[in-house]
């Protein structure tokens, strides 16, 4: 037994001094005098007690063309840890292989490796064409405790779906409970806006955002809250990274469509002005959807604080700097135009912290800070009743986070394998000082404490309850 004491437990339902009593894997109690004979202490005096922070978008070892992403599940799920995250759900596939063959690869990726907790996305290029097909195989996804599936709308040649497609999967949501997931740009404008700049010889990073603009986020958006409202559909934007994207998902709301969304720590810290910077350095931040202005900024921070935009994910998926310069394209020393720069930024290690920084700024409220990095993520994949709240009965997936540690944020000292920081040099205060999983102490202070690979477990997660709205069909 282990009781953690004197904190500040924090989660949606409000801040409050309260011991936390860990039996085994599991809270045993919460409450300000407990019984406690014989349990080891950790005094959280000063701190706040949280649940670890759940990733559900990360993009571990995943190969782009000629390049992989610079984490695996061991160097990732450490450096989730060291920065208070417990729990990342990784998009599984790579393409258009068979979902049985992308879940095998997955699954053999993580397993023996993860030092937290991890479940899956699977990524979905292609479904039976008959709506009834369509149902039966997101069924099968489910058996296998996989309860969210991703589309694509952009990437024609890679991972795009059709409207078709993308209508399928959300009737078959609305069937199943299987959550839709939707990388929401729209792929056939991008393709052409990108033929335009390469035939004016714009081919360096500063042209990412002009060829991604927020409007192709929106349109997608619009498309795909439609289908979902026509479905009577649950969806889920990933990666939302513009003020107009939020103001399509508002409108959608508004209509009526149960649509949820996700930003990322990048779109609220950082400026497209660095995809400008002369040197090789803005190969560094090159993401997709494409950094934003101050203006996404401030919209993205109001709708976090309010509760509009419920949580953030980090899509986490760094190239090393040589990969970056290398580039995608097989049989070439170098890229010849943008879209052959890797793109993907890392995070899953500054997150927790980084959005803590709102708070400090006044931004967010202690409870949407904590619902926006775990309760929301947990409710929203079926990880609801055991993660994502200081509660009995829940996994011991504990953070003591010191709010008055500072770190200047370096690649240097950073557990991921990025040989990169996008925000090197940034000074944060406040960091995780204990990161439990499962009951078990696996880092401390942000760096790993006697990490144990493979301790991390599959999480086969629950199907959306659809029952109430299946039958009004
Ligand atoms: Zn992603």
């Amino acid at each position: 037994m282990l009781l953690i004491r004197g904190g500040t437990v924090v989660d949606r339902r409000g801040a409050r001094r309260e011991d936390v009593l860990l039996d085994g894997e599991r809270i045993a109690a919460v409450g300000p005098a407990l019984d406690t004979t014989g349990a080891r202490v950790v005094d959280a005096g000063g701190a706040y007690v949280i649940p670890g922070g759940i990733d559900v978008h990360t993009h571990f070892a995943l190969p782009v063309g000629a390049v992989t992403a610079a984490d695996d599940f061991a160097s990732g799920t450490l450096a989730a840890a060291c920065g208070g995250t417990t729990c990342v759900i990784d998009f599984a596939g790579a393409g258009r292989e068979p979902w049985e063959e992308a879940l095998a690869t997955w699954h053999e990726r993580a397993a023996g490796r993860a030092v937290v907790d991890y479940g899956f996305h699977l990524t979905v290029t292609e479904l039976p064409e008959g709506q009834a097909g369509a149902n039966a195989r997101f069924r099968e996804f489910a058996e296998r405790g996989v309860t969210s599936v991703k589309l694509y709308m952009a990437y024609p040649e890679r991972l795009m779906v059709d409207d078709a497609t993308l209508a399928r999967a959300l009737v078959a949501s609305r069937a199943t409970g299987v959550r839709v997931c939707v990388h929401a740009e729209d792929g056939l404008a991008i393709e052409s806006l990108i033929a335009s700049a390469l035939a004016e010889g714009e081919i360096g990073p500063a042209a990412i955002p002009s060829v991604r603009p927020p409007s192709v986020e929106a349109a997608a958006i619009r498309r795909v809250t439609e289908l979902a409202n026509e479905a009577g559909a649950w969806a889920y934007i990933v990666h939302l990274s513009s003020a107009d994207g939020l103001g399509a998902v508002l409108a959608a709301r508004d209509e009526g469509a149960d649509v949820h969304a996700e930003t990322c720590p990048h779109y609220l810290f950082l400026d497209q002005g660095r995809l400008a910077e002369p040197s090789d350095e803005a190969l560094d931040y090159v993401c997709a959807p494409p950094l934003r202005g101050e203006h996404d900024r401030g919209a993205l921070w109001a709708a976090l604080g309010s509760g509009a935009l419920e949580s953030v994910a980090t899509d986490h998926c760094p190239f090393t700097r040589a990969d970056r310069r290398r580039g995608t394209a097989a049989g070439t020393a170098a890229w010849r135009n943008f879209t052959e720069i890797p793109g993907g930024l890392p995070g899953v290690e500054t997150r927790v912290s980084l959005v803590y920084q709102g708070v400090r700024d006044g931004r967010l409220s202690l409870e949407r800070w904590v619902d926006g990095i775990a309760g929301a993520p947990a409710r929203l994949f079926g990880l609801d009743g055991r993660k994502g709240a200081i509660q009995p009965g829940h996994d011991a997936d504990v953070v003591v986070f010191d709010p008055q540690a500072t770190r200047r944020l370096a690649a240097r000292w950073l557990h991921s394998r990025s040989d990169h920081s996008p925000y090197a040099d940034m000074e944060l205060t406040g960091w995780p000082a204990l990161t439990l999983s499962r009951g078990r102490i696996v880092a401390t202070a942000g760096e790993p404490n006697d990490p144990v690979p493979g301790w991390g477990r599959f999480m086969r997660r629950s199907p959306l309850a659809v029952a109430a709205r299946a039958q009004t069909a």
